[in-house]
C-alpha cells in the first residue's frame, strides 16, 4: 500500500531523488561517525529498495554531510573507501546512485557553504548533471536539517520518522515515511 503521496506532477523517469546517507540507507551510530567500511551497515532492505525505485528516478544523489573529517576522526580517503564499496554493492543487487556528494565541515565554518541545511550539495549535482531540476527532485532524510535543505532548494521533502514530524517543523515537511523501504514501495503503483 502506498505510504507517502507522490508530487502532483510525478511522471516517472523526469524526477531526481537526492538522499540523505546515515539513517537512511545505513545504520547510525549513536554519538560517533561511521569511520570505515567495517562500520557501515545498510539497513535491512535498503540495497533491494534502491534496485527497486532504479528505473524511476533521472537521477539518484546522496547528499551527506561527515564534518568527522574535519575533526579529524577520519579522513577523505576513509569515507571515499566507504563510498566505493558502498557503490559495489549497491550496483550488484542491480541498483545504482549517480553521485555522492559529501560536506567535511563543521557548522561554525562552513566556508564553503555546503553542509546541509545549505543547498551547496544540491548545486554541485546540478552543475555535474545539468538536466536536475530541483521543482522536479525529491529530497529524502531523517533530519529536520535534510528537510530545510530539501525546501531551501524548492525540492518536494519526504521526512523519514515513525510517528509524523514534530509540529514545529510540518511546514517544511511535504510527506513523511517510515524509511526508505517503505518509500519505495510506495512506487509499486508504477
Ligand atoms: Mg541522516
Amino acid at each position: 500500500m502506498a505510504e507517502i503521496q507522490f508530487p502532483r506532477d510525478w511522471v516517472q523517469g523526469e524526477w531526481t531523488l537526492f538522499s540523505d546517507r546515515d539513517g537512511v540507507l545505513n545504520y547510525l551510530i549513536t554519538g560517533d561517525y561511521i569511520k570505515s567500511w567495517e562500520e557501515f551497515h545498510f539497513l535491512p532492505g535498503a540495497k533491494e529498495a534502491l534496485a527497486k525505485i532504479n528505473p524511476l528516478f533521472k537521477r539518484i544523489i546522496i547528499a551527506t554531510n561527515q564534518r568527522g573529517i574535519k575533526r579529524g576522526v577520519m579522513t577523505a580517503e576513509d569515507l571515499e573507501d566507504i563510498h566505493q564499496k558502498m557503490l559495489e554493492e549497491i550496483e550488484e543487487e542491480g541498483g545504482r546512485i549517480d553521485g555522492i556528494y559529501y560536506c567535511a565541515n563543521h557548522p561554525e565554518n562552513d566556508l564553503e557553504n555546503c553542509r546541509k541545511p545549505a543547498i551547496g550539495m544540491a548545486l554541485q549535482a546540478q552543475r555535474d548533471f545539468p538536466e536536475i531540476d530541483f521543482s522536479k527532485s525529491i529530497m529524502l532524510g531523517d533530519n529536520i536539517s535534510d528537510m530545510e535543505f530539501g525546501r531551501n532548494a524548492g525540492m518536494y521533502t519526504v521526512f523519514i520518522c515513525q510517528d509524523g514530524p514534530p509540529a514545529a517543523h510540518a511546514h517544511l515537511v511535504d510527506d513523511h515515511c517510515q524509511g526508505f523501504v517503505a518509500f519505495a514501495e510506495s512506487f509499486g503503483s508504477f
